[in-house]
């Protein structure tokens, strides 16, 4: 039987590209600059491999004339226009579930690292500023507050680990999760008031475009700590930075940012900043379940299967 022909948009792990590749036949969207190299192989492309960076233009799809399926490697599919996929019959997967602990893990450990100054006390012995003094003092996470903006499959599992360290959590959603005994806040304004630190992991996309602007970074106040695990976009940049430069907020744990990779150098260069190359879900275990999951889907697809973890 001959190989599906596939397009994948931009850089993916090297061995899910070797599963890729022997499974069926790949184009590289980056080897396909040239309009003209694009438009030969268009009408062949049956399936677009993205990752959760990737941003999908409208004018793509359209060149596409017998594309059936968009295989997001990440949960997060904020880069695909999935309403105007679906109104063209193009069904959608992402690869939920498998990455859930691995993100939670991160927003902990960004959390624990922000607060208890984790990378500044590495860089501290490093630098032989030990013998000088000690350290300036740390916040306390065991037993502080912590509010999650977005309190889905991540956001309860890192609730799960925050309960381990005693914090007293509350969450808001814009719909309340039934049976959940954590106080609900109606917004992140309302939350980021009531806590010591704020994590926030919801979807990226529209929807979320600046959930956290500058009054909910003002509500946080200075003693309150940021960590964002979601995207870039949910958080109001600008006005971030204006929080970190004038002591607005005490610090932030970032590991997603909205022009990646670029960090604004204002970001790098604060020491109640921590900063980490969007890689949450980064651990050879479960981008090995991710790449096992999307490659799933996609000969779910192309066997006449149900997809694995469609979008819903
Ligand atoms: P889920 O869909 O399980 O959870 C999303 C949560 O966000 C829900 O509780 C939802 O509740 C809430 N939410 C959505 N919109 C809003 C809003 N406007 N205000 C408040 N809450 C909102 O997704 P996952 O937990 O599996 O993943 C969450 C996100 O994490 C992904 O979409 C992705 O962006 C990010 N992520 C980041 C990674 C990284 O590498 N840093 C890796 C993996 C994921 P409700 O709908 O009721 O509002």
């Amino acid at each position: 039987m001959n190989k599906a022909e596939i397009l994948i948009v931009n850089k993916v792990w090297p061995p899910y590209m070797d599963s890729l590749r022997a499974n069926f036949v790949v184009h590289e969207r980056t080897q396909l600059e040239d309009p003209q190299a694009l438009a030969a192989v268009a009408p062949r492309i049956r399936a677009i491999t993205a990752t959760g960076e990737s941003k999908l233009a409208a004018g793509l799809l359209e060149q596409l004339p017998a594309l059936e399926m968009i295989s997001v490697f990440g949960v997060g599919y904020d880069g695909v226009d999935v309403a105007a996929a679906r109104a063209r019959g193009i069904t959608v997967s992402n690869t939920p579930d498998v990455l859930t602990d691995d993100v939670a893990d991160l927003g902990m450990a960004l959390l624990l690292s922000i607060a208890r100054r984790i990378p500044q006390a590495d860089q501290f012995v490093r630098a032989g500023r030990w013998p000088e003094g000690p350290m300036a003092l740390a916040r306390k996470v065991s037993g502080a507050r912590l509010g999650i903006v977005g309190l889905g499959r991540i956001g309860s599992a890192i609730a799960r680990r925050a309960e381990a360290f005693g914090m007293a959590i509350a969450y808001t959603t814009r719909t309340r999760v039934a049976g959940c005994a954590y106080p609900h806040y109606p917004n992140a304004e309302a939350l980021a008031r009531e806590v010591d630190f704020l994590m926030v992991i919801t979807p990226g996309g529209a929807a979320t475009r600046g959930l956290i602007d500058a009054k909910v970074l003002a509500a946080l106040g200075p003693k309150g700590y940021l960590i964002n695990v979601a995207r870039g976009s949910v958080v109001d940049q600008p006005a971030l930075l204006q929080a970190i430069a004038n002591g607005g907020i005490a610090g932030a744990a970032l590991d997603v940012f909205e022009d990646e990779p670029h960090v604004p150098a204002a970001l790098c260069a604060s020491e109640n900043v921590v900063v980490t190359p969007h890689m949450a879900s980064a651990t050879w275990e479960t981008r090995r379940a991710m790449a096992e999951l999307a490659l799933g889907n996609l000969q779910a697809h192309f066997s006449g299967r149900p997809l694995l973890t469609p979008v819903p």
